[in-house]
Order: C-alpha cells, then structure tokens, then sequence
C-alpha cells in the first residue's frame, strides 16, 4: 500500500520487553477515513503494537507519524491530545463507577461541561443500552456491554484515530456482529480505524486493508477481501469452514 499523506505510518517500528524481542521492523498505515486491521494469533505482538502507538512504550527502533507529525516516543496523554485513542484489551471499564461516570472520565481534555453534556448525548445516542443503565455500576455490565462502554468512553476523547485493541475477545457472537456494526457505523462518522483482533473473518469483512503479524513480523498485508480469499489466511486464521 502507498504510503498516505495524513493518517498513522508505522515505520520499521523494534520493540523488546527486556532481551525479548516482541516487534521486528513492523511498518503499517491506517489513512484517514479509514478502517485497517491488524491480526493475528496469541503472542503476535498485537497489544504491543497498539501499546506503541499509544505512547505506552516506547520504540527501540522506527517512527511513528500521525497527519505528518512524529509522534513516537511521546507520552500517551499527549498522544491522545493528538486524537490517538487507544481502547485497550480487556476493556478496564472502572466496575465500581457507573457508567456515565466511566464516561466522563473519557471526556478528560474537555472542561467545559456544556460540550461533556454533548458528547454524552452523541455516545447515548449512538449506545441506547448505556444510556438505559447510565446510573448503574459499569461492574453490572455484561462483557460485551462492557466492551460497548470502553469504546464509548474512547468515543468521549473525540478520537481522530481508535484503535480497538481486540474488542471481540470473550464476547458472545451475538454481541459480536453487534460490536462490529458498531465499529463500521464509528467510521462512517469520520473517526479511522485500526482494529487488531484474531477474529479474522469478521475482521476483514469490515476492514479495506489488513496486515497479518506473526511473531512480531508483518508477514502479510492486502485489501480485506483479497486476504478473505488467501488460501495462507484461510488455512491459518479463518478454520475449516472457509
Ligand atoms: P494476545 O492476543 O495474547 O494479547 P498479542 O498479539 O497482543 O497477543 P502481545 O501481548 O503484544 O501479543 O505480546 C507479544 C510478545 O511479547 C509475547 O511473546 C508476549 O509474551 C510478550 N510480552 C507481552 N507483554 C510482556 C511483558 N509485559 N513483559 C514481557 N513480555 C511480554
């Protein structure tokens, strides 16, 4: 893929947790406007590619550029200040909050209140459920609802670019395909994408472009529905049933 002028490029990007090498010379782009997938299995290296963009660790080696501007190293509060908002893995939705107070801690560059109330009527909108339960405890959440609130909350820091640290993971298939729909209606209002998840299928049916990371490596990339097709990525991610 031609490298985009605004969005993310990910450029040759090492990183190691001590003397284990967990990324190798990984280069990606997500392009503005756009939905881009990063998969791969357990231990590929997925979180720790979102945790470097986010400003969480910091790169050995590469670059990290979002519209134009190098943003490696920088810490995560001020990577976020840029629109990079990273909804982790697991979700960390606060259990003993409710939840339009996990929300608002979304909103946290925000101070004045009349746009927080704004926000909150945009996400309530775009989540019904939430705002049904919005003074009920987060903890009271199912998973996948409490994945819903963790991307709301992300919603809340008006990302230019979400990247959705496996937000299937755990997550019954109903609630999935609803959690997907979701994340192509988030685009469609303008925010890019970078979805990492090992559910490959529903992945790349949603995404223009993928790239696969095995151990720390990018060792495939193309337009979803090409990958859809790869004989490699049906055998190795998409099962039988391809
Ligand atoms: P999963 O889907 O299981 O979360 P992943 O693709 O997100 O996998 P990472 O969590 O990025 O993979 O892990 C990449 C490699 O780095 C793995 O070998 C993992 O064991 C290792 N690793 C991850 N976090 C740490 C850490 N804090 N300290 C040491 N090694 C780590």
């Amino acid at each position: 893929m031609s490298t985009p002028a605004t969005g993310l490029v990910l450029d040759g990007i090492d990183f190691a947790y001590g003397g284990a090498r967990a990324l190798n010379g990984v280069s990606l782009a997500v392009p503005t406007g756009g939905v881009v997938a990063l998969l791969g299995s357990n231990g590929a290296g997925k979180s720790t590619t979102a945790k470097v963009i986010a400003g969480a660790l910091r790169p050995a080696k590469g670059t990290i550029v979002f519209n134009g501007e190098a943003i490696a190293g920088l810490p995560s509060h001020q990577v976020m200040r840029r629109g990079v908002v990273l909804v982790p893995e697991g979700r960390l939705v606060f259990a003993q909050m409710t939840i339009q107070d996990n929300l608002m801690m979304g909103a946290y560059k925000e101070n004045r209140s009349a746009r927080v109330a704004e926000l909150l009527e945009q996400n309530y909108a775009r989540f019904p459920r939430l705002k049904e339960r919005r003074h009920q405890l987060a903890g009271s959440l199912s998973g996948g609802e409490q994945q819903m609130l963790a991307i709301a909350r992300g919603l809340m820091a008006e990302p230019r670019l979400l990247v959705l640290d496996e937000p299937s993971l755990g997550i019954m298939p109903k609630l999935v395909q609803e959690i997907f729909a979701l994340i192509r209606r988030i685009a469609e209002q303008g925010v890019s994408i970078l979805l990492i998840e090992q559910n490959a299928r529903a992945s790349l049916e949603l995404a223009g472009y993928a790239y696969v990371l095995e151990k720390g490596r990018i060792i495939l990339q193309g337009e979803g529905t090409r990958l859809l097709a790869d004989a490699f990525v049906q055998n190795a991610y998409l099962g039988t049933d391809a």
